[in-house]
């Protein structure tokens, strides 16, 4: 594992993170209408007002652009205004963080809303063979209690706003070099395919569908074919199951959906993905069946964390198979990845090949999804208090290391 591009302070073990002006609104996040609002306070004619967004959008989502002064077809004085009142100021970076897989993990801070405090989320980048996959945060914490999930041992301490979701994609790609044509003189927009950030996924921290405004205005602006422009089908949002808003996913946002199933009966999944009390398994699927858009080209990923004793067996697999029948389908088995004090064990990979067999006999593609940036506690349900203990480690390792340079001679 390598850690941290930034500089570390020896007497706290965090990165000090780049100077970033966090009392003024952003740009970032933004609908087009806002955008055109926050350009009517700062004096532009209305009939200027949809081109001078355009511009703005496309500095910021094609060109990549975190500084007014970066846009040399906006007037000075327009820039000068607009950086008086508002910022496009990327999140800062606590600490950065890459795995020996190359799974990147950032913590990063976001300013204090209202009378709250300073919030800090993490974002996960995974690269693979032809794609990138970047693990977006929805909440600081979760509500829920899901009895496998590290984030579910964190309160909930708030939603993530529209600008603190979208500012995570602009971050990721703008850490790893992903605006490639910022400096070109037309700037183009990069075709998915060709991007190190290729897909995105809700499936940091918190449930997304609980952050259902701010998270739908993120993923249009994502999807957005004149700014980010990311394919729907390469944005995935992972439920555990809030019912009442899976339709509304389907219509208002036309993402692919992932439902956290995990168990195959009431009563487990009661246990397991307590949220399964207020919506059970038959409302669940029901709700699938009808997700908007879904076709054998656009399947429901089901994720299945494999755990030991507990979900493992092959009645279950079969009763899988048998609950899932007619929805067209993907079932994405995890092998449980562990935190300290974790009530539960990975299942032995023999077992979970043996379950996947099943599933695949009956015609579902049903990968094992390899555990990624483990060491750096990034892989999936490890995210979070992780952060917190490794910040602890650094901070002895930043106390002994200053111990030692300026103990007695
Ligand atoms: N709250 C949403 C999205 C975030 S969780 C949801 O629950 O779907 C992303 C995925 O990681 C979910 O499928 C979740 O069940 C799974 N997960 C949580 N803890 C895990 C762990 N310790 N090991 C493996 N997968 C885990
Ligand atoms: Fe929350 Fe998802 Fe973790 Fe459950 S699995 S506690 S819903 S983040």
């Amino acid at each position: 594992m390598t850690s941290a591009a930034a500089t570390i302070d020896p007497a706290t073990g965090r990165c000090l993170p780049a100077p970033s002006d966090t009392q003024k609104p952003s740009l970032i996040g933004m609908t087009r209408a806002e955008l055109g609002e926050a350009l009517a306070e700062v004096g532009v004619p209305n009939r200027q007002i949809g081109m001078r967004a355009g511009q703005l959008w496309h500095w910021v989502y094609v060109r990549g652009a975190s500084d007014f002064d970066q846009m040399s077809n906006v007037s000075k004085d327009l820039r000068q205004s607009l950086g008086e009142r508002y910022s496009l100021a990327a999140p800062q970076v606590v600490s950065e963080q890459v795995s020996a897989d190359g799974t990147r993990k950032w913590l990063l801070r976001f300013p204090a809303r209202g009378a709250g405090r300073p919030v800090e989320i993490e974002t996960v980048y995974i690269p693979e063979a032809g794609r990138g996959t970047l693990c977006v945060s929805s909440q600081v914490g979760c509500t829920l209690t899901c009895s496998f999930c590290h984030t579910g041992t964190q309160m909930l301490v708030r939603n993530l706003t529209a600008a603190e979701l979208v500012g995570q994609i602009l971050l990721a790609r703008q850490r790893l070099g992903d605006f490639p044509d910022a400096d070109t003189p037309a700037g183009a927009i990069v075709p998915g395919t060709g991007r190190l950030v290729s897909n995105v996924v809700m499936m940091g921290m918190g449930e997304p569908l609980f952050n259902f405004d701010n998270v739908k205005q993120a993923l249009l602006i994502a999807s957005d074919g004149e700014g980010l422009s990311l394919s729907k089908r390469r944005i995935t949002l992972s439920t555990s199951g809030v019912v009442p808003m899976i339709a509304r996913t389907g219509a208002e946002i036309g993402c692919m959906l992932a439902i956290s199933l995990h168990a195959v009966r009431d009563e487990l999944r009661d246990e397991l993905v307590p949220i399964n009390k207020k919506w059970p398994l038959a409302e669940l699927l029901a709700a699938c069946r009808t997700y908007p858009g879904l076709s054998n080209a656009k399947r429901i990923t089901f994720e299945y964390v494999m755990l030991k004793g507990v979900n493992d067996s092959l009645a279950e697999a079969k009763e899988l198979v048998r609950l899932l029948k007619g929805i067209p389908a993907k079932i994405n088995l995890i092998p449980f990845n562990p935190w300290p004090g974790s009530p539960h064990e990975c299942s032995d990979w023999q077992t979970i090949e043996r379950f996947a067999d099943v599933v695949n006999r009956a015609g579902y593609a049903s990968p094992i999804r390899t555990p990624r940036g483990r060491d750096i506690f990034a892989a999936c349900g490890q995210l979070k208090s992780t952060s917190e203990r490794l910040r602890k480690t650094q901070r002895m390792q930043g106390q002994a290391a200053q111990a030692a340079t300026t103990g007695p001679v």
